[in-house]
């Protein structure tokens, strides 16, 4: 099973970006392999509209009038400047501390890492005028790097967008000691309609038909990557795990989801759930499978659940022998568009070590992959679903605690979430004891 894991992942181990002619190839070679077992996929088309960068420009302006360009790009779904440019002071925002925010008002800021909404929140109050984040680090070249392509997140929309932009952790630096008292940027965006696909397989339950474990994986890169172990991985194992199948179904039904366009805003499982709430209504839970296959780090559960779930889990890792740590939070994945519509998830992940993996990036390529840690977690996989989807009884209350339901709201923000307009489901807790 190892080489075979192996093999059909190494197949599919090139650049897949969302709506791409390579994410279609992806998406035909996996239904046929499925094919070949025997089961007969169902493809659906899905699309979504996004404003991508047409023309990005960030210059420092020198005392004497000149400019000093970087390499820059935009950050999709932000917002456009005016069509001649602006020009505004430039701030270097450490921190989002309070003597920080005094200071950026009307100027265009630099800062570091993903922005929470409520960093968000709080630099767009204090009045900056556009931004400009960081990619890479600064042992990165040209030759060797690639700017990441950003995203305006969903939930920060609800706050309004500025124009934003990404520039090399290098360029930063050689922003940052040129000193300039004032950037000259300008940004425009272009429409685009994304056209992508799903798959899924439903392998029918042998007594318990009418009740469904969702089990899912992306099969969509970021652009630049290979995406072997994010998520290749997990798009391959899918495979192995409907191979079992075919031989041992469950009791109950599992649907087998392999999403497009995760990578650009969980849009893939977005489309499912809106297509299906038929499927949805019957839907127990959700077990997602997201980045693996590295030889190096440390494997994750990420659980959007109950305690009780969680104390599960546990117990069935002692009882497998299966190494790995569980997390209680809403992980960044298809599973949260479950959560949304208040089906609780698994999530199965895996964490590399720091320095010895690179997520979204040309490096997340086969160099790394293992097909041991392959064929392990394809096991485990396979495990979990009979685990799940065998039992008299559901194992996993369909209820999220109080934590997990902000997170999800959080998010997504309280305009896009579905669960925001839900009513909060009661815990069903057994019954006391009375004479
Ligand atoms: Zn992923």
């Amino acid at each position: 099973m190892a080489e075979k894991i192996y093999e059909r992942l190494k197949a599919i181990s090139y650049p897949r970006p969302s709506g791409s002619a390579q994410e279609k190839k992806t998406l035909d070679y996996l239904a046929e392999q499925i094919r070949e077992m025997g089961f007969d996929p169902e493809i659906e088309e899905f699309s979504y509209t996004r404003r991508i960068p047409e023309e990005a420009y960030v210059a420092a302006v020198l005392d004497d009038g000149s400019e000093i360009a970087f390499p820059v790009t935009g950050i999709t779904d932000s917002m456009e400047t005016a069509p001649e440019g602006e020009t505004a002071e430039f701030y270097y925002l450490r921190s989002y501390d309070e003597v920080s925010l005094t200071r950026v008002r009307g100027k265009i800021v630099l800062i570091h890492g993903r922005l929470s909404m409520e960093e968000y929140r709080r630099i767009k109050n204090a009045g900056i005028a556009g931004y400009i984040v960081t990619s890479g680090t600064i042992r990165d070249t040209y030759e060797n790097s690639d700017l990441e392509t950003a995203r305006f997140r969903d939930n920060l929309s609800d706050l309004g967008a500025l124009p934003a932009f990404t520039i090399r952790m290098i360029d930063a630096v050689k922003l940052l000691r040129l000193r300039p008292e004032k950037l000259r940027f300008r940004l425009r965006l272009k429409e685009e309609t994304v056209q992508s696909r799903n798959l899924s397989v439903t392998v029918p339950g042998t007594s318990l038909p009418e009740e469904i474990l969702a089990v899912g994986a992306h099969y969509d890169s970021v652009p630049y990557s290979l995406g072997s172990w994010d998520n290749g991985a997990g798009a391959v194992e899918m495979l192995s795990l409907l191979e079992h199948l075919k031989e041992h179904p469950a009791r109950r039904t599992v649907k087998v989801i392999l999403f497009g366009s995760e990578e650009t805003g969980l849009h893939g499982s977005e489309a499912y759930v809106e297509a299906h709430p038929e499927v949805i209504e019957k839907t127990k839970a959700m077990l997602n499978i997201d980045v693996g296959g590295s030889i190096l780090g440390k494997e994750l559960i990420f659980l959007s659940a109950s305690d009780d779930t969680e104390v599960w889990v546990r117990q069935l890792l002692k009882e497998s022998g299966y190494e790995a740590v569980t997390v209680k939070m809403v992980m960044s994945s298809d599973s949260a568009r479950f959560n949304d519509v208040g089906i609780p998830s698994i999530s199965i992940g895996q964490d590399a070590p720091q320095g010895g993996g690179y997520m979204h990036t040309r490096y997340d390529n086969m160099d790394l992959i293992d097909e041991n840690v392959l064929k392990r977690e394809a096991e485990f996989i396979m495990y979990l679903v009979h685990r799940l989807a065998d039992p008299e009884v559901f194992p996993i209350p369909r209820f999220l605690p109080d934590s997990i339901r902000k997170g999800v709201i959080g998010y997504f923000g309280e305009k896009n979430s579905r669960l925001a307009k839900m009513p909060a489901v009661p815990e069903e807790k057994p019954l006391p004891f009375h004479f």
